[in-house]
């Protein structure tokens, strides 16, 4: 092993591009797969445990960078070290401020947030809802507007799962809540998403909080009045809970279908400076592309030697894949 991780210095090392470039790393939950069984598990990213090997690592091995340097950077300031690493969270999970944090801290690091602001402190997100609905439930089929799917093996869980998933990303988000609130779910209510004292106590402690739309509707799939309102709505009610938000923005999705030009059009006049994709990658901080940049996934069942070869750009050279993204 220790073979191997000499191996990916040099890889690292030899392969640096001389010009600054950033490595976003793009991550949901951390926590163990039992610990929450009614969540998704498909969108944990790393156990604790995972995490804080991989924050040793870029801490020991690389510059961690927050969002305030990549701004600064961007806008033509002290330029970012090299082997720049920026960690980024989607949708603002309680384990956030129960591992993410707490841990990134330890080794100085400052995560970046995106939260879509309609779920804070709103208990669940919607595919969580549906997850129960299909994975914690007694019945055999499952009613909704697709018909009637069977969901008795573990087989025609995992189909319906993906063919909901689908359809709900597709419809108008209105549409979708509607017919997911129709869906049955735990009794029991959990606090999974966190709430605005959260969020500001996550600012207190490091963290940058930026807006992930309301709704978390996926872009391409609402008007184009409709996304300027998701996207003002996100970054003014952030501004006015936690204040001292930096013009930075996430696609929901973000793979490439899930926003057009038009869009990246608005979210440069609406002032923003620097929006993520999920589109896999790294990529030098220049200002041709800064509205539409790509991140690292980082999914749970990667290695560490695995994440450190992901973090070189020699593995970028002949990727080109997308990510498990929500
Ligand atoms: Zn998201």
């Amino acid at each position: 092993m220790a073979e191997s991780f000499g191996m990916l210095r040099a890889a690292q090392a030899f392969s640096t591009p001389r010009e600054p470039h950033l490595y976003a790393l793009a991550y949901h939950r951390v926590d163990e797969p039992g610990h929450r069984p009614w969540l998704d598990p498909s969108l944990i990213s790393a156990t604790p445990a995972q995490f804080e090997a991989q924050m040793r690592l870029i801490a020991h091995a690389y510059h961690p960078v927050n969002a305030e340097d990549v701004l600064h950077a961007l806008e033509g300031g002290k330029p970012l070290p090299p082997n720049a690493v920026l960690v980024t969270v989607d949708d603002g999970y309680c384990d956030f401020q129960e591992a993410i944090l707490p841990i990134a801290r330890c080794y100085g690091i400052q995560p970046l947030l995106f939260v879509p602001t309609g779920y804070v402190g709103s208990g669940i997100f919607w595919w969580d809802h549906l997850y129960q609905a299909i994975y914690h439930t007694s019945m055999t089929e499952i009613h909704c507007s697709l018909g009637c799917l069977p969901i008795e093996t573990p087989e025609e869980k995992l189909v319906a799962m993906e063919r909901l998933r689908r359809y709900f990303k597709q419809i108008p988000y209105e549409q979708a809540k509607y017919e997911i609130a129709e869906l049955p779910k735990l009794a029991e209510d959990h606090h999974d998403t966190l709430n605005w004292n959260e969020l500001r106590a996550a600012v207190r402690n490091g963290a940058t909080l930026a807006p992930h739309t309301h709704s978390h509707s996926i872009l391409s799939r609402v008007s184009i009045e409709r996304a300027g309102e998701e996207i003002c709505q996100s970054f003014d009610l952030l501004q006015q809970e936690v204040g001292n938000i930096l013009p930075i923005f996430a696609f929901p999705d973000g793979v490439r279908e899930a926003f057009t030009p038009e869009i990246i059009e608005l979210l440069n006049a609406k002032g923003l400076k620097l929006v993520f994709t999920m589109i896999a990658g790294f990529s030098r901080l220049t200002k041709n592309d800064p509205l539409c940049f790509p991140r690292v996934p980082i999914w749970h069942e990667m290695s560490l030697a695995q994440f450190h070869w992901h973090l070189t750009p020699l593995h970028w050279k002949h990727v080109s894949s997308e990510a498990k993204r929500i």
